[in-house]
């Protein structure tokens, strides 16, 4: 069965097709906006890489490109798209729906669009997405994994605000968790790897990449989760303030005057690593940075680091203990510095790093603590379209008629 993954953001799309269910990664492209405002297309085979540019960056334009060269003759690996069985779409907001993969129906896509207010800026771009697959290639399968759906298992002391219970009844407003495909396949293969049952497992997930967010996964469930009602809540992220007290907007509004769209921007995009060093939002420009002895790099490390541990000493109290701690993300996987700083001083917990695997074996899928930690410190490159897939072969597998070609 073949199987194309779609992530379609606001300025990116990328995809992936997978022969399940060997899980063969045939082909993966990915299609951004440049600084021209134009696109920039990424494509990759097992034998061929290639970038090519163009104006403007539009949706049609990138999809019409994705399925030209899935089928081109030199370039391609299909020599029809009916060769496509399936296709898998990552969906930005569940809402407090619990399935985690559903295929597309209309009736899915009316509840999608209610569900635009919670994910204003990605959702669009979802809908699109299915919208062009169902123009470019009439009649094949889609389905859908929502991002939310790993976190459905919170516990209402876990996803439930301090404010009127009114608005949790009326509007929904609650935690509800991001990033919730990678956690769910980190905490996975972490248990995989340490060869933990799943019923008897405690593990957190630290996804650190340009948006960050941690996941307390006890028994196989996600328990706990930094992000909340939107992707700004927890962690210190690229651009992201992540935790800050509500009196600080009200305080940007009512003293500087500041409108409730400079405010959103000042915690989404002008914030995190950006606002903290001054100067970038790239942890490895700021690592880099702070190597050569510039204090806001400094700081805003600290601020970073500081934050994941305390997270950290949050899920062990909240799993009553700790069996696995996991990294991934561009951040947690890559960089060494990170892991080290925030598993300093953890032997408290049975954290015990070891420094020569933390370094040999970085962007690896690896255990990398010290024989005698008690809890496994481990990296999962994060693979969220392969977890897509899988959820997606799955689910194509139940439908009548559909067998493993
Ligand atoms: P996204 O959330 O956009 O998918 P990624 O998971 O790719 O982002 O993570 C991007 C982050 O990873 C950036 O802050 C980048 O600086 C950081 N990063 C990537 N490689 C390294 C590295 N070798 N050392 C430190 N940080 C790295």
């Amino acid at each position: 069965m073949n199987v194309l993954v779609i992530n379609c953001g606001s300025s990116s799309v990328k995809f992936q097709l997978f022969r399940m269910p060997d899980e063969e990664l045939l082909m993966q492209g990915k299609a951004e906006k440049i600084q021209s405002g134009g696109t920039g297309f990424f494509f990759r085979t097992k034998n061929l890489e290639f970038y090519v540019e163009w104006d403007p960056f539009s949706f049609p334009e990138i999809f019409r490109k994705i399925m030209k060269v899935l089928v081109d003759p030199g370039q391609g690996c299909l020599s029809s798209l009916d060769e496509i069985d399936v296709t898998g779409h990552r969906l930005i907001h569940g809402g407090e729906q619990s399935a985690e993969c559903v295929g597309i129906t209309p009736e899915w896509i009316t509840y999608m669009e209610s569900c635009i207010p919670l994910a204003p800026l990605h959702y669009p771009a979802n809908l699109e997405g299915i919208r062009m697959i169902s123009e470019l290639m009439p009649g094949v399968l889609q389905a859908g994994v929502f991002d939310t759906a790993f976190h459905h298992t919170l516990p209402a002391k876990a996803y439930l605000y301090g404010i009127s219970l009114e608005w949790y009844r009326k509007y929904q407003i609650r935690r509800y968790g991001f990033h919730g495909t990678s956690h769910k396949y980190a905490s996975r293969m972490a248990i995989q790897m340490a060869g933990f049952s799943t019923d008897n497992s405690r593990i957190i997930s630290c996804h650190l990449g340009n948006g960050a967010s941690l996941a307390a996964v006890k028994n196989g469930k996600s328990v706990d989760t930094s992000m909340g009602f939107t992707p700004v809540e927890g962690l210190l992220m690229g651009t992201r303030s992540g935790d800050i007290d509500a009196g600080v907007l009200m305080f940007l509004q009512h003293q500087l005057l500041l409108t409730a769209d400079e405010v959103q921007e000042a915690i989404n995009v002008k914030g995190g690593l950006l606002g903290l060093s001054e100067f970038s939002s790239d942890y490895r420009a700021v690592e880099e940075a702070a190597g050569k002895g510039i204090q806001s790099a400094r700081t805003a490390l600290d601020v970073y680091h500081y934050r994941v541990k305390k997270y950290i000493g949050a899920y062990a109290a909240a799993m009553g203990g700790l069996d696995a701690l996991v990294f991934t993300g561009g951040i947690g996987e890559n960089s060494p510095g990170a892991r080290k700083e925030i598993c300093r001083e953890m032997e408290f917990l049975g954290i015990c790093l070891s420094e020569e695997l933390n370094t040999s074996m970085n962007g690896r899928m690896a255990l990398i603590s010290d024989a005698a930690s008690a809890v496994k410190v481990m990296i999962v490159p994060a693979n969220e379209e392969l977890m897509i897939a899988r959820e997606v072969a799955a689910w194509a597998g139940t439908k009548a008629g559909m067998k493993d070609k």
